[in-house]
């Protein structure tokens, strides 16, 4: 500028009108400029004030649960703490209730995520409903939930009763009419434990209702740690059972519904433990699943399971061989392989072999079950789809299975005689299994009742107490052997291949 100036004062010949056009086209410039300073600094005043904004709308939402508007695990910690600070600061009482769905898996496996997470947003505002705006109340993860509400056990009583009730109250989910049940857990502070353990206790108790069969409330009673401990004592024993040749497979034939011809053999896990006697399957294969055993375990199965097949067929014994295959194995990649290598080991044909898979399990539909089906389905074997009716799977995805066979769910046969529903569903089913060319086993039959009505209804397949319980190897060749027939130690009529004659002793 100042050069402009001075040049403007030395004269070139320049008209001293232009000298002061061209100054005042400068000031102006110069003037828009500050102008335009002032401006970004303005805008980047806003900018700041809107980030700040953002930033606490985030934090907000951070202590929000995205899908339900609750409050997050993070932040009931912290309200927790705040609460227990005001108990011992007045000598009162509070109380943590975990609030649990009973059977949210099959809701989300059966209907899909959307309805899964409608049914959790329902959830929320029930449960907000129960306890009032004041309490806090949070989603810890999935399906369960924490509230928090000051009082002692009385007062959480009451307000388990109101969450058990407004959760049995159906819901209607996207023109879908759902009942649900919930399991309730209590622990009051400072009766049940201190700040670190209240949480744990009061999931505790709720896992104990869970086990009860849902729908009801406990709260937190010392002998439950005491039955944790008893299972990682039993835990402790498992580990070795393998090795120990303390697991035995006990099989259960299945029959064919009108000519009772022996179809097959289910291999049912038994553990011989050394101290507590036999115990169940039920008991120890969760167990197992939880800590990471079923590998080992289950390949043991599949391998006892192949041997047993191999060395009946030598003797004469036409069946097919059924393992049970639970969700975690059906998640392990290398577990056709090792069905395939037992298979090979043992001579056997690859069709013979069926694996139970749970229905719940089956409909899981992941990349990894995928994957499993489509191997099972490469190498031939034969599929069943065990415990059917319990779960929401629709007849477009049974279709995408490759499975051969449904065994219907015990409860359904167990209550045939006397409900009409039951035996509605049962005939559904079988309905349904032979539109997609699927052969019917039920299970669990018991009464000859049960088993006209399944016979009438078009079952291809029977398997109960009313024929034969699940036994040792040895006995259920005896129960094989068909006194009638030839009197000659020959087995009973298989669906497979012409009956042998039984060389037991060879
Ligand atoms: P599941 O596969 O549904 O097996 C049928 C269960 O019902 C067996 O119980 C059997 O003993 C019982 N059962 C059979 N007929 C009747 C009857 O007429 N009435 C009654 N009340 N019960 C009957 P178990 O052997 O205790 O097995 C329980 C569950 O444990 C099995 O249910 C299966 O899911 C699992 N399991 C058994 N063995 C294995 C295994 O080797 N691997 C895996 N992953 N799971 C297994
Ligand atoms: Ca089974
Ligand atoms: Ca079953």
């Amino acid at each position: 500028m100042v050069d402009v100036v001075e040049m403007a004062g030395q004269g070139v010949g320049v008209p001293s009108w232009a000298w002061m056009l061209l100054v005042a086209l400068l000031a102006l410039v110069a003037g828009a400029g500050a102008l335009t300073l002032q401006r970004q600094k303005a805008r980047g005043k806003r900018l700041y004030h809107r980030l700040q904004t953002a930033t606490t709308q985030i934090d907000a939402l951070r202590s929000r649960d995205a899908l339900t508007g609750l409050l997050t695990r993070a932040e009931i910690e912290i309200a927790l703490d705040e609460a227990v600070i005001r108990c011992d600061r007045d000598a009162k009482q509070l109380a943590l209730l975990v609030v649990a769905l009973d059977n949210f898996r099959s809701i989300n496996e059966g209907y899909g995520l959307r309805v899964g997470d409608a049914v959790l947003t329902t959830t929320a505002t029930r449960l907000g409903a129960c306890v009032g705006d004041a309490a806090p109340a949070a989603r810890l993860a999935g399906d369960e939930f924490l509230l928090l509400i000051d009082g002692g056990l009385d007062t959480a009583a009451a307000v388990a009763e109101r969450v058990l009730a407004s959760m049995h109250e159906p819901m209607q989910i996207e023109g879908l009419p759902l009942t649900l049940t919930a399991s309730v857990g209590i622990a009051v502070y400072p009766e049940h434990g201190s700040r670190p353990k209240l949480m744990a206790h009061a999931a505790l108790a709720m896992r104990n209702v869970k086990l009860g069969g849902g729908a009801a409330y406990a709260h937190f009673d010392p002998t439950m740690a005491v039955d944790m401990r008893e299972q990682a004592e039993l835990l402790q024993d498992l580990r070795g059972a393998v090795e120990r040749g303390q697991l035995q497979l006990y099989y259960q034939p299945k029959v064919d519904a009108r000519s009772l011809q022996i179809t097959a053999a289910e291999a049912l896990l038994r553990w011989q433990h050394p101290k507590r006697g036999m115990i169940s399957p039920a008991v120890f294969i969760p167990l197992a699943e939880r800590h990471g055993l079923i590998r080992r375990i289950g390949a043991w199965v599949i391998e006892e399971a192949c041997r047993q097949a191999g060395e009946w067929r030598g003797q004469g014994l036409r069946m097919r061989m059924a393992v049970n295959i639970s969700g975690h194995q059906l998640r392990q990649d290398d577990l056709v392989d090792l069905i395939e290598a037992s298979i090979r080991r043992h001579n056997l044909r690859p069709e013979r072999l069926t694996v139970e898979i749970t229905e719940s399990v089956a409909m899981e539909d992941t990349a990894q079950t995928r994957a499993a089906f489509d191997r099972m389905k490469r190498a031939g074997l034969h599929v069943s789809i065990d415990d059917f009716g319990t779960g929401h799977s629709s007849l477009a995805s049974l279709r995408k299975l490759p499975a051969a066979e449904l065994k219907i769910d015990r409860a359904f046969v167990t209550d045939l005689a006397t409900s009409a529903e039951a035996r509605g569903i049962a005939q559904a089913i079988v309905q349904m299994a032979h539109t997609l060319d699927l052969r019917v086993v039920a299970e669990g039959v018991e009464s000859e009742t049960q088993r006209d009505l399944l016979v009438g209804m078009g079952c291809d397949e029977l398997q109960g107490y009313l024929f034969a319980k699940p036994m040792t190897p040895v006995a259920l060749a005896l129960w094989a052997e068909d006194d009638d027939a030839t009197g000659h130690g020959a087995f009973r009529p298989s669906l497979f291949d012409p009956t042998q004659p039984a060389p037991l002793n060879t």
